[in-house]
């Protein structure tokens, strides 16, 4: 999963980053408003989510997020707000936000309203994904097959951990990609088909299908 963090108060946009990076998501990060809409607005990198401080340089965050919606961008927003201030937060959800935490939070509560936003946007509502007979936790970023815990790297639990919240449908190479990585890192294509060999070993055999010439697609056992 790929997440778009805009904070720019550097300290606590590094901790964000870390936290974030543990747990097995692709991070972006935006320091001033102006770049975050830039970011957020860009449909060949699209984020699964997004943590938006509000209070911003050169654009505030409402600003971005209105600008956000009213183009159609749908994302999962949660935003971060200054203590007491109860009209940022009726004015960030009205601006379409989807949830929001106050400063200072705990990091283990922002990634598990992290998590429940990424699942709600894929239908899901619980913290475990099945499929057959993967089981992949979202709280701890464990998969286990069978009652056996699965070693995975991190990019090959991205790589799954993406399936799995779009079991059934056909999700093609750069669509992994651009989930998987952020935008420093080294982007090519065939380590996608590696991951998805080594997946392959891992798994039990037939649950990833190649759909030829448009993906892939984890075809779950009833
Ligand atoms: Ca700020």
């Amino acid at each position: 999963m790929r997440v778009l963090v805009v904070e720019d108060e550097p300290t606590l946009a590094a901790q964000l980053a870390e936290g974030l990076g543990a747990e097995g998501y692709a991070v972006d990060l935006a320091r001033d408003g102006v770049d975050a809409h830039f970011q957020g607005d860009d449909e060949s990198r699209p984020h699964d989510a997004v943590i938006l401080d509000l209070g911003l340089p050169r654009m505030d965050g409402i600003t971005v997020l209105k600008k956000w919606r009213a183009a159609g961008r749908r994302m999962p927003v949660l935003i971060l707000t200054a203590r007491d201030n109860w009209h940022e937060k009726v004015a960030g959800i009205d601006a379409g936000a989807d949830d929001y935490l106050t400063k200072p939070f705990h990091m283990e509560e922002l990634l598990a309203r992290l998590r429940a936003l990424i699942r709600r946007t894929g239908g899901h509502s619980s913290a475990e994904l099945a499929c057959g007979p993967v089981v992949l936790d979202t709280r701890n970023s464990r998969v286990v097959v069978d009652g056996r815990a699965l070693a995975l790297t991190g990019h090959e639990y991205r790589v799954l951990d993406y399936l799995m919240h779009h079991q059934g449908e056909i999700v093609s190479r750069s669509t992994l990609i651009r989930h998987i990585y952020a935008q420093d890192f080294d982007r090519d294509s065939n380590t996608v088909e590696v991951f998805i060999a080594r997946l392959r070993k891992k798994l039990p055999p037939g649950l990833i299908e190649t759909e030829r010439g448009l993906g892939y697609r984890l075809v779950c056992p009833r």
